[in-house]
């Protein structure tokens, strides 16, 4: 006996199955992150063939079989399929992709990164939008979301609340800090006020206000260096895609 179930969701990934079926990826309001089996989906003419594919939202309908979900129907709300001619958005996306799927678990509630990953990809369809600090906006708010948000208002060294002028930030505080404290980290730079305020909204602010704002490229590099440390040096694996992001991109 099989049930079916129907779940709201994104593909994360597809893999090539066999000669003809594919294997899904997906991110779940209901069942957190799950694969699935799409028979015959490479055939030409399958209703499955473009939505199984990479940034596909909608409302998956499964089987679920003994050992893993089939796949029996999709309503798709949202597909995406511009992204590809989007370069080096395309880039972006697939590590987004990557690092929802690190983080994602069976059973849990993914409402919330979802959602991120949707309003994430349309900032990437925006011309006036840098890709560069979308990246910093996903990483951090993910991090966030995750429970793992550095510590943006008080000195991670005494606890006193830090003055937005004239702060710290360290890695190994895992945020900021004050001026006394600052002494005794290795490895910790003063931060602007502009790029600490930008920090405080992104990991605070609605997901629908996240891709509103731009900063100066001075910010931006502020920004990509705590951020994108503070991503590897909390996170256990070596993402792929960013890899490849960073030979598209050099
Ligand atoms: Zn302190």
């Amino acid at each position: 006996m099989s049930d079916l179930i129907t779940v709201q969701g994104v593909v994360l990934s597809a893999m090539p199955v066999g000669e003809y079926d594919r294997r899904i990826e997906l991110l779940t309001r209901e069942r957190g992150r799950i694969s699935a089996f799409a028979k015959g989906a490479r055939r030409q003419n399958s209703p499955f063939m473009a939505v199984t594919t990479p940034f596909v939202f909608g409302t998956f309908t499964l089987f679920e079989g003994k050992t893993s979900y089939n796949l029996s129907q999709v309503a798709v709300q949202h597909q995406f399929t511009e992204l590809s001619q989007i370069q080096p958005g395309i880039y972006y996306g697939y590590y987004f992709l990557e690092l929802a799927q690190y983080f994602g678990r069976e059973g849990t509630d993914e409402k919330e990164m979802m959602n991120l990953l949707y309003v994430t990809v349309k900032a990437l369809l925006k011309k006036d939008m840098d890709p560069r600090l979308v990246r910093c906006i996903f990483e951090l708010r993910t991090m966030t979301e995750q429970g793992m948000m550095p510590v943006l208002t008080e000195c991670g060294g005494c606890g006193e609340s830090v003055p937005e002028d004239g702060c710290f930030i360290s890695q190994e505080a895992h945020g900021v800090l004050c001026d006394a404290c600052s002494r005794m980290a290795k490895d910790a730079w003063r931060i602007s006020a502009a790029a600490l305020y930008t920090m405080r909204y992104i990991v605070s602010v609605p997901m629908g206000k996240l891709y509103t704002f731009r900063v100066t490229d001075e910010v931006l590099s502020e920004l990509e260096r705590f951020i994108h440390l503070y991503v590897s040096k909390n996170t256990d694996r070596r993402f792929k895609t960013l890899d490849i992001l960073q030979v598209m991109c050099s």
